[in-house]
Parts: C-alpha cells; sequence; structure tokens
C-alpha cells in the first residue's frame, strides 16, 4: 500500500491563504489505513479549518482516490457543495490528488506527504517494500528486495558497513542484506547469491520514463537488456589489455606491495596534494586518492591522480558508485585512461548521509560488482555496458574492497569471489587491528581457492590517540578494534609512538599471512608517518620497476 503523512497543518493553512471555501477529499484506501484520509480524518481536518475561519464547502471519501472514473461519478453527486468551493483538499496520496485534479476543473491541494511503497507492520507501523523498479528480482533475493531495503540498493550482498544485522546508516534499521542471506541459508538456497546479478536495467522503472500499462494491449517487445546484451559479449573473444601499472608489475612480479591513501583537499589548491605527495614518494608503490571519501566533497580523485602522476607517483583512483551513473563513470573512466590513470580501485561509497550533503540524492545505478564488470569489458571486450563499441580500450588494473569484519562474516568471502568473477586483479582490504579474525578470514579465502586468483593487500591504519582508537571501536561500523589496543594507546605516554608501534606490529603479523601480496596504509591526516613506517617494517627501499619483469 502506498503510506502517507499528514502534512503540518500550519503548511495547509498555507496554500489554502487564497481559498475560503474549501472542499475535502480523503480516500477509503491507503489513506484510510495511514489514519491520514479515512472518514474520521477528513472530518477533523474540516473541523480545524472551520476553527481559523473557512467555510467549509463539502466533504467526501473517494472510493478510491486514485480511480478517475468513481471520482467524477462522486463529483457529480456533490455538484452542488463543489461548486461553492474555492479548492480541493485532498488526504490522499500523490496518485489521489492527481487523479481528483484530472477528474475535475478545480484547483487541487495536496494534504499529505506521500512517502513510500510499504507493508503495515503493525498497527500505525509501515515499512517501505518495494520501490516499483519494473522488473521485479525477488525470486533471487530470497523475497526480500535490495532495491527498496538496502540503503544503497546494492544486488550482490552487503557492503562493508553491515554489522549486527544493521544497516550502516542507522542502528534502526535492519541490514537487508543480512535478512537475505538469514532467509536464503535457513531455506538451504544460499548458493542463489553466488550468481552474480549483472547492472539492473532500469529503464523498466521511473527512470526510463513515465509509465502505462494496459491489460488489452499484447506486451510490447522489449528492447535488448543490459543483461541479453551482456550475454552477446560474453561470446566475444577476451583479450585482456591489463595496465602495465607499477602497481601490477611489482605484484605479479612476487614483490611484497606497499600502497598508501591521499585525501583530496576540499578546495582547488593542487600545492596540497603535492606536499602530501611527498611523503608518499619512494615510500610506497602506488597512492590511492579516495573518491569524496564519507561522502564529503573534495577535489576530484581523477584531477588529484592526474596531480600525483605528473610528480611520477603513481595513483590508485578510487572511483565511487554513490556519485555516477553508468555514462558518467564510463566518460570517467576513458577520461582517466586518456591521463594516464591505469590503477582504479571500485567502491560502493560511504552512503551519503555520514557527509557534508545529508540531503543529496545518490545514484548507485551500478553497485561495486557491477562496476568492475563495467571497467573489465571496457577493457578486455572494447564494449561499454551498453554492448556499444568503444574505440580505444582503457588499460586498466582493475581493484577492490573488501572487509573481513563486516557482518554477515560468512558471506564475506563469497562476496570476495563475486568480486574476483567480476574480473578485479587486486583487493584491499578494511584496516586490520583484530589480526586473529584477519587470520581466520584469510584461511576461508585459501581453502576457496581465492587466494590464487587475486592480490590481496591487507589494510592498516596507525592511529594518532587513545580518543581515535576509542572512536574507531565504537562508532565505525566494520571496525573490529580490540579493546587491549585502545587500553595500551590510553596507557602510553607518547600516544603516536604507541599508535605508530601497534600499526608496525601488526604489519609484521600481516607479512606472515600466507595469501597476503602488500599492504594499504591508511594514515588518516597523518601521511609524514608513512616513510617511517615503511622503514620499520623493513620495506624499503621499495624494488625498482625497472628491475622487475614487465607482466
Ligand atoms: S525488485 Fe523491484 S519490483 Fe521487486 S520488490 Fe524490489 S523494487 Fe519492487
Ligand atoms: S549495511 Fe550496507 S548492505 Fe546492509 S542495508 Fe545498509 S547499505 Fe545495504
Amino acid at each position: 500500500m502506498i503510506i502517507t503523512q499528514q502534512k503540518p497543518f500550519e503548511e495547509i493553512i498555507g496554500f489554502l491563504e487564497r481559498s475560503n471555501a474549501v472542499f475535502i477529499c480523503g480516500c477509503s484506501e491507503c489513506a484510510t489505513l495511514c489514519k491520514t484520509g479515512g472518514e474520521e480524518e477528513v472530518k477533523q481536518m474540516k473541523k480545524r479549518l472551520e476553527e481559523t475561519g473557512k467555510k467549509g464547502s463539502g466533504w467526501v471519501v473517494l472510493d478510491p482516490a486514485c480511480n478517475i472514473l468513481e471520482n467524477k461519478k462522486h463529483f457529480r453527486e456533490n455538484k452542488a457543495q463543489l461548486s461553492k468551493a474555492d479548492s480541493i483538499l485532498v488526504l490522499a496520496c500523490g496518485n489521489g490528488v492527481q487523479a481528483v485534479s484530472e477528474s475535475i476543473d478545480k484547483i487541487v491541494y495536496p494534504g499529505v506527504n506521500t512517502l513510500f511503497l510499504g507493508d503495515i507492520i503493525r498497527f500505525g507501523q509501515f515499512e517501505e517494500r518495494c520501490q516499483l523498479c519494473g522488473e521485479c528480482l525477488l525470486d533471487k533475493t530470497g523475497g526480500i528486495c535490495p532495491i527498496s531495503r538496502c540503503s544503497k540498493s546494492l544486488l550482490n550482498g552487503p557492503c562493508g558497513g553491515s554489522e549486527n544485522g544493521k544497516c550502516e546508516i542507522d542502528p534502526d534499521i535492519d541490514c537487508a542484506w543480512q535478512l537475505i542471506i538469514d532467509r536464503l541459508s535457513k531455506q538451504e538456497q544460499i548458493d542463489r547469491l553466488k550468481e552474480i546479478i549483472p547492472a539492473k536495467d532500469w529503464s523498466t522503472s521511473r527512470d526510463g520514463g513515465p509509465r502505462k500499462l494496459n491489460i488489452r494491449e499484447p506486451h510490447h517487445k522489449k528492447a535488448a537488456t543490459s543483461k541479453e546484451k551482456k550475454t552477446e559479449e560474453a561470446k566475444t573473444p577476451v583479450s585482456s589489455v591489463k595496465a602495465n601499472s607499477n602497481l601490477r608489475r611489482i605484484l605479479d612480479g612476487g614483490e611484497f606491495a606497499v600502497t598508501g591513501e591521499l585525501g583530496p583537499p576540499k578546495g582547488a589548491d593542487a600545492e596540497v596534494i603535492k606536499k602530501k605527495a611527498l611523503y608518499f614518494k619512494d615510500s610506497v608503490d602506488a597512492v590511492n586518492i579516495t573518491d569524496n571519501q564519507t561522502a564529503i566533497v573534495r577535489m576530484s580523485s581523477i584531477a588529484a591522480g592526474v596531480i600525483l602522476s605528473q610528480m611520477d607517483i603513481e595513483p590508485v583512483v578510487q572511483m565511487v558508485c554513490r556519485d555516477r551513473n553508468r555514462l558518467a563513470i564510463q566518460s570517467d573512466i576513458l577520461g582517466a585512461a586518456a591521463l594516464g590513470i591505469r590503477n582504479v580501485l571500485c567502491l560502493s561509497g560511504d552512503h551519503q548521509k555520514f557527509g557534508n550533503h545529508p540531503q543529496a540524492k545518490n545514484v548507485y545505478d551500478l553497485d561495486a560488482i557491477g562496476l568492475i564488470q563495467v571497467l573489465k569489458s571496457m577493457r578486455d571486450e572494447k564494449k561499454f555496458l551498453s554492448g556499444d563499441s568503444l574505440t580505444v580500450s582503457p588499460q586498466l588494473y582493475i581493484g577492490a574492497v573488501e572487509n573481513p569484519y563486516a557482518d554477515p562474516y560468512e558471506f564475506r568471502a563469497i562476496r570476495l569471489a563475486k568480486k574476483i568473477e567480476a574480473g578485479c586483479d587486486f583487493i584491499q582490504t578494511q584496516g586490520v587491528f583484530n589480526v586473529k579474525k584477519f587470520r581466520d578470514w584469510m584461511k576461508i579465502v585459501r581453502d576457496s581457492g581465492l587466494d590464487g586468483k587475486v592480490h590481496i593487500l591487507a589494510g592498516v591504519i596507525p592511529i594518532k590517540s587513545a580518543g581515535m582508537a576509542r572512536y574507531m571501536r565504537d562508532y565505525v561500523s566494520g571496525v573490529s578494534l580490540p579493546d587491549e589496543i585502545v587500553s595500551r594507546m590510553e596507557d602510553a605516554k607518547d600516544p603516536k609512538e604507541e599508535g605508530t608501534r601497534i600499526c608496525v606490529e601488526i604489519i609484521e603479523q600481516l607479512k606472515e599471512i600466507e595469501g597476503i601480496h602488500g599492504i594499504h596504509i591508511m594514515a588518516v591526516a597523518w601521511e609524514n608517518i608513512i616513510p617511517v613506517m615503511v622503514k620499520q617494517v623493513k620495506l624499503w627501499p621499495r624494488p625498482k620497476i625497472e628491475n622487475i619483469r614487465a607482466s
């Protein structure tokens, strides 16, 4: 049913300013169940309007408000009262308001806000269930809709922020993917999730323009969907043109890689990048440039990556699915490759709720796995997602992220396998603090034979203070930071020194784990510690690329 909520009375009074006599319409169905537009609410509204000096010129509960034919009948029956009305206030969903507007030539105002299509959980409690995408995929997800119930509409499993069954954006919201996994596990159908759900064809949704249906007309044959086109693409022989980036040569050459992370500035100042970059030069093999990290607007990762390239520092340009649709992504990838960017890291991206534009509309046209598939197709098949050919393929080394600590733990290796199948060449993990849990995850990865299919770089985060340790332990979803580390930071005379020591100890342990081919250092606002740490863990000097065989 369509869930509605009554507008604030002051707002209603505001738009009724020019109306003395108001006719009120309710709706016998959804708005009655929502207690926003049934007979009781219509009468209450009439009374309140009269208390403000308006003349109630009549009312009717339409049956239902979205039926234009029925509305016309009701309006004929109430013709006398309607003729005296200056306007009509409709206590029904947006559909109903428009149906009333199409049924009579009067000024029509909405008295409720239309929220979503949802279920009644219990009396007065509703939850969103469907976004009317036009091509239902509930057969693949145990009858639980990831489009409407996952905050990022992810199609191929949970993001790295799922924790204790709850969504990273709000502990009161269930993680849709935890629900899906639980349901399919119970039904012994979990293997269904191993299959990659390809980029969705949104042309069947509102994105394809306003929709119509006439049940008397035969179904029109749809244009070839992206899925059909992908099947055709699969027949095209693969001729991989993986970029011969430094990072690839280090990893394929069997060297232990070191990457770092640089957050671009919140301004158009290239000098900030250049200054920070000096801490990375000669200390790491490549530098990740974050893409509006934590949903805060910053200089573009591609632009910052080009600045690094000009300094002979190899960038790993991060690209999130939150901010771009498939047109923008493919266009940006072509541009980035033309500017010499070789390494691209695919992520879903933090929800905009965490950032400085929480009012923004997110995109999530693709999820991270869909993004990997698109880049691989552009690189190896010279095809856009639409199936159209492109002229010069972008040479890319494709990366993705994985969080061994996010819930549901048992699904993390399956998600990694899907990323590998989609075409990623290397993985960078969430920051490791809990080495034991990470080791356990790596065992699952090795037992699944995944370590031989992708290069895995373990993420590390040096912590500067006890406050930062507590914050990460308590508030950052998807992070597992043991109490012991917090205690060490709290007891330390020099917290920065202790934070460095802890990180160095973790790196030393990670180096010994079979299947780990490098580390990724995320020194948030502490870039100058990177050369210090790389030396302490004896990963300096970095191998000379010219001494490594080309792949
Ligand atoms: S997959 Fe589409 S049609 Fe099915 S429930 Fe979700 S949004 Fe609705
Ligand atoms: S935690 Fe992630 S996967 Fe789960 S519902 Fe929220 S956004 Fe979706």
